[in-house]
C-alpha cells in the first residue's frame, strides 16, 4: 500500500481494535476441550500476530477458495455469495473458525453434510458433526451476502466505485467481504466468479478461466489465480470498465482494468507499465506471476494498493493537475516491486511488513534516482534526519506498534516507509552494492510464492555478507534510535520532540 502523493485525499484506513483474546492460549484450552469430551462455546480465535491477534485460525491450512459473487447493479446492496473452501487440517478440531463479519451467513457445509454455524466476534464458527483430525481434507461451503456498506467507508473490504465495486483488503479486511482464514500466512489459490449485469465488467486476480457466461441480462466472469495469494491482495472490480491488453517482457500479458470512458486519457501512464516491469527484472529477476496491470477506479481511497496481478490505483493520481509526473511514475513502480515484495514473498506477521513496505520504497526512490536527478542518498539522508521521531512515533521497523484501540491511525507509517528504505540503505553501505544486489535477487528467488519473515532476511544477508549481521540489523530493525548511518558520519539525526 501507498499513501497517494499529495492529494487532499482521505486518510488512510482505520483499523478496528485488535480483539484482545489470547489466541494461541484459547486454541489450545479448545483443544483439551475436545480431548476431554466437554463441548466448549463457539469462541473467536487467531493465530497470535503480535498486531492482529484476532487474524486467521489455528487447526487449518487453506488451499484453495472458490468465490462466486453475484452482483445486481447497485453497489449499495448486499451481493449474493457462496464462498467454497478447500483446506487440509492440522491439529484436532472441535469447531473450524472462519473470519467472516458484514454479511448474512445463509447455510454451511462442511465435506457436504450441514452443520451448524454461529457468529462470534469476527469470526465465523462451524460445528462438523464429529471432531476433525491432522491429515483430514476439509471442503467447506459457505452461503452468504457480502455488504458492501456496512462496512462503513474507513475499514476497508469492498471500495465502493463511482460505477461499482473494487476491493481494498489490506491489512485485515478480506474477511468483510468473504469467509477466510485472513492472515497472510496462509496463503492459497483462488478462483473467482462473478455475475454482473450486462453492460458491466468484472475482472478479478488472475488469468480469466472461461470465457464469459451471458445468461440474459447478466453474465458471468470467472478468472484463477496462478499462484497462491494471500486473502488482503484480493481483488474484485466491477464497473463500466474496459480491459486493454498488451504485452509485457517474454510476453507477459499485461491487461489493464480502466473506466470506459476515460480509457483515452489514461494511455500516457498504462503505456509505461512493460518498461517499468522490465526495470524491475533487470533489478531483482522475473516477474513472479502470470499477469500484470493496473486498476484504475473511480474512487477517492488516499491509497494505492498492490492486489496481487492487478494493482489498485485511485484515478484522481492520473489526472490532478499538481501531482507532477516522476511522482506518479514512483507510485506505480512502487506497487509494481511489491508484486516480488509482499505478494510472491509475503509476510509471515504483520510485524514484517517492513519487508513489503521498506523494499517497495526502495525500488521507488531508485526508479526516481534513475529516471530524474533526484538522489536516493539525499531521500535517505532526509530520512535519517527524520528517523528518530518515526520510531518514537510507530515502533521501530521490525517492531511496529499496534493501532492504538479506538483511534483512526493505521500501521502504515513513514517508519515502514522511508523509515525502512534506510535500513535496506544502511545495508547496502554496510555489505557493498554487490553482495546487496545478490541479496535481493537471492530473496525473491528463494522465498517465492511462500511466506518469509524478518529472521529469514537476516540469515541470507549475513549469508551474502560472508558474516554473521545479527548485531547490525538488531540495531537497525528493533532499536529505539536510529543507529549511525555506515560511510555518513556526518548525516544528522533531527531531535524527536517531546510528547
Ligand atoms: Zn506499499
Amino acid at each position: 500500500m501507498l499513501l497517494t502523493a499529495r492529494t487532499t485525499a482521505a486518510r488512510p484506513k482505520a483499523l478496528r481494535t485488535p480483539r484482545v483474546a489470547a489466541a494461541l492460549v484459547t486454541a489450545t484450552v479448545s483443544a483439551a476441550l475436545v480431548a476431554a469430551g466437554v463441548p466448549s462455546p463457539a469462541t473467536p480465535l487467531g493465530i497470535g500476530d503480535p498486531l492482529f491477534p484476532h487474524l486467521g485460525n489455528p487447526g487449518y491450512d487453506v488451499t484453495s477458495y472458490d468465490i462466486a459473487f453475484t452482483y445486481r447493479g447497485d453497489n449499495r446492496e448486499p451481493l449474493e455469495a457462496v464462498t467454497k473452501i478447500d483446506a487440509r487440517v492440522t491439529q484436532p478440531l472441535e469447531r473450524v473458525n472462519l473470519d467472516f463479519t458484514h454479511g448474512e451467513v445463509r447455510s454451511a457445509e462442511v465435506n457436504g453434510e450441514a452443520v451448524r454455524f454461529a457468529s462470534s466476534g469476527e469470526d465465523l464458527v462451524l460445528t462438523p458433526a464429529e471432531p476433525v483430525g491432522p491429515g483430514e481434507r476439509l471442503r467447506i461451503t459457505v452461503r452468504h451476502t457480502s455488504d458492501p456498506v456496512s462496512g462503513g467507508k474507513s475499514q476497508g473490504g469492498w471500495l465502493r466505485t463511482a460505477d461499482g465495486l473494487a476491493m481494498a483488503n489490506q491489512a485485515d479486511a478480506a474477511h468483510l467481504v468473504f469467509p477466510c482464514n485472513d492472515h497472510p500466512a496462509d496463503k492459497a489459490m483462488f478462483t473467482f466468479r462473478i455475475t454482473a449485469p450486462k453492460g458491466l465488467t468484472a475482472v478479478a486476480n488472475g488469468l480469466p478461466a472461461a470465457e464469459p457466461r451471458h445468461n440474459g441480462s447478466a453474465t458471468t466472469w470467472a478468472y484463477r489465480t496462478h499462484h497462491p495469494m494471500a486473502t488482503e491482495l484480493a481483488q474484485v472490480s466491477i464497473g463500466r470498465s474496459t480491459v486493454l491488453h498488451r504485452k509485457g517482457p517474454h510476453g507477459l500479458p499485461v491487461r489493464d482494468v480502466v473506466p470506459t470512458k476515460d480509457r483515452k486519457a489514461l494511455e500516457r501512464w498504462l503505456k509505461k507499465t512493460p518498461g517499468q516491469i522490465a526495470w524491475m527484472e533487470k533489478k531483482v529477476g522475473r516477474y513472479p506471476f502470470e499477469a500484470y496491470g493496473v486498476l484504475v477506479a473511480p474512487a477517492k481511497t488516499g491509497f494505492e494498493l498492490e492486489t496481487q496481478t492487478l494493482s489498485l490505483f485511485e484515478q484522481q493520481l492520473f489526472t490532478l493537475p499538481h501531482i507532477p509526473e516522476w511522482s506518479v511514475d514512483a507510485l506505480m513502480v512502487h506497487e509494481l516491486a511489491h508484486q516480488w515484495f509482499g505478494d510472491s514473498v509475503s509476510p509471515r506477521t504483520w510485524s514484517d511488513l517492513w519487508l513489503n513496505e521498506g523494499h517497495a520504497t526502495w525500488y521507488e526512490a531508485l526508479f526516481t534516482e534513475e529516471r530524474t536527478r533526484r538522489s536516493l542518498a539525499d531521500r535517505m539522508r532526509e530520512a535519517y534526519r527524520k528517523s528518530d521521531g518515526w520510531r518514537a512515533e510507530g515502533g521501530p521497523p521490525a517492531r511496529p506498534k499496534r493501532p492504538a484501540p479506538g483511534k483512526k491511525i493505521s500501521l502504515f507509517r513513514p517508519v515502514v516507509y522511508d523509515g525502512s528504505a534506510l535500513v535496506l540503505y544502511a545495508l547496502r553501505q554496510e555489505i557493498g552494492h554487490e553482495a546487496f544486489e545478490r541479496l535481493e535477487r537471492q530473496w525473491v528467488r528463494a522465498h517465492r510464492d511462500g511466506t518469509a519473515t524478518t529472521a529469514d532476511f537476516v540469515r541470507l544477508a549475513s549469508r551474502n555478507a560472508g558474516r554473521d549481521l545479527g548485531g547490525f540489523f538488531d540495531a537497525w530493525l528493533y532499536g529505539e534510535k536510529t543507529p549511525p548511518m555506515p560511510g555518513h558520519p556526518d548525516w544528522r539525526k533531527a531531535p524527536v520532540r517531546g510528547k
